[in-house]
């Protein structure tokens, strides 16, 4: 038997395509499924209520539809975040956070199905990579978002489980489907991928001149301590990584944004502020301080208010544009893997 067609995935050409050649039918019927899928969100081929019924059942012979099922949600009381937990169509399980901004609301996508670079804070990690993650199965954590809350997503960010640029392909596909005029229509500048730093990936994504934001997990100011915290130090220096995104704001113009998660007594001494300035410098870009989430497999602990604040202080003394992330969903462990991880627990005592 041959596969089913993951017709989520296609891009509007390719749907073309599919729909002259396999299905047989007039070209213009492809903008209308099209539509269906990636504007009107529709989960069934039942709803495309304009195409003919052997036209739908020809759909649902040939093609799966990606749906994923919400299996819990938790709003946070305090913020009114949201962290969603998914099923996908092999039962795995993966997270997504609606956050509500001033400037709209911003969905925060897995895009693996865990995760194999295995840095030392991070709970997503904790169980490695299980498998990758779909264009269609990351397209629809913010459909169903949408959806589920009725409000339009304006701000897409790949900050979830998962490292995006090991699910390149994929990340790229669901990018161009994600922001194309034909579909949701989101604006590639309210868009970020963040990165452990995989230096080549890097590279290629810079050539594609997509217009959106790179957010690199930094971490460290030397590939000694940055090795302690993040495997992939071991394969890519840090002057490597940050000749990378030279490349990246050459190519694209793009402002960088650095991710610096705060560990207390290990990356947040003064000396590390000044160094990360001057690692920086003639940069543009944007450092974002993250206090750390400590988790439970690790002692690491999150760096004291007032450590952050000197922190911070001592880049802007040195000019750098600075930010320290508000941290959404306290009370609904919205952090980085950390629900999924006690669902998954929790639904295997209940098992075991
Ligand atoms: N794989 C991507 C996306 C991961 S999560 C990446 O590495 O960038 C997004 C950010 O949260 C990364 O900067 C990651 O290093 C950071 N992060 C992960 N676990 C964390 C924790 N427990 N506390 C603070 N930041 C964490």
């Amino acid at each position: 038997m041959t596969e089913k067609a993951d017709i989520k995935s296609m891009t509007l050409s390719e749907l073309e395509q599919f729909t002259v050649d396999i299905l047989g039918e007039k070209k213009f019927r492809a903008k209308q499924i099209y539509e269906w899928l990636h504007v009107r969100l529709a989960d069934s081929f039942d709803e495309m209520t304009n195409l003919s019924k052997p036209l739908r059942e020809k759909l649902k012979k040939q093609c799966v539809l990606t749906r994923l099922e919400m299996v819990e949600k938790y709003v946070s009381s305090i913020d009114g975040t949201a962290k969603y937990l998914f099923r996908l169509s092999d039962d795995r399980i993966i997270e997504s956070v609606l956050m509500h901004y001033k400037h709209g609301n911003s969905v925060c996508i897995s895009s693996q199905v865990g995760c194999r670079m295995g840095c030392r804070f991070c709970a997503s990690t904790l169980g490695g990579l299980e498998r990758q993650m779909l264009p269609s199965e990351m397209l629809d954590e913010i459909y169903q978002i949408q959806k589920d809350s009725g409000e339009r997503v304006s701000n897409v960010v790949v900050m979830g489980t998962g490292e995006p640029l090991d699910n390149y392909d994929a990340l790229v596909r669901m990018i161009e489907l994600l922001t194309g005029e034909q579909g949701l229509n989101i604006s590639q500048r309210n868009v970020t991928v963040s990165t452990c730093g995989l230096v080549p990936k890097i590279y290629e994504l810079a050539d594609l001149k997509l217009q959106i934001t790179l957010a690199i997990s930094l971490h460290a100011v030397n590939d000694e301590k940055r090795r302690e915290l993040m495997p992939i130090a071991n394969t890519y220096s840090i002057a490597e990584l940050l000749n990378a995104c030279r490349y990246y704001y050459s190519q694209n113009n793009r402002r960088i944004t650095f991710e610096y998660s705060l560990v207390k007594g290990v990356n947040d001494s003064r000396e590390d502020a000044r160094a990360l300035a001057q690692l920086l410098s003639g940069l543009n870009c944007h450092i974002n301080l993250i206090p750390v989430n400590p988790i439970e497999e690790r002692d690491y602990r999150q760096s004291e208010a007032d450590a952050v604040l000197k922190f911070k202080n001592m880049l802007e003394k040195y000019g750098r544009n600075v930010t320290i992330r508000r941290e959404m969903g306290r009370d609904i462990q919205a952090a980085c893997g950390q629900l999924r991880k006690k669902y998954m627990e929790q639904s295997s005592d209940e098992e075991g």
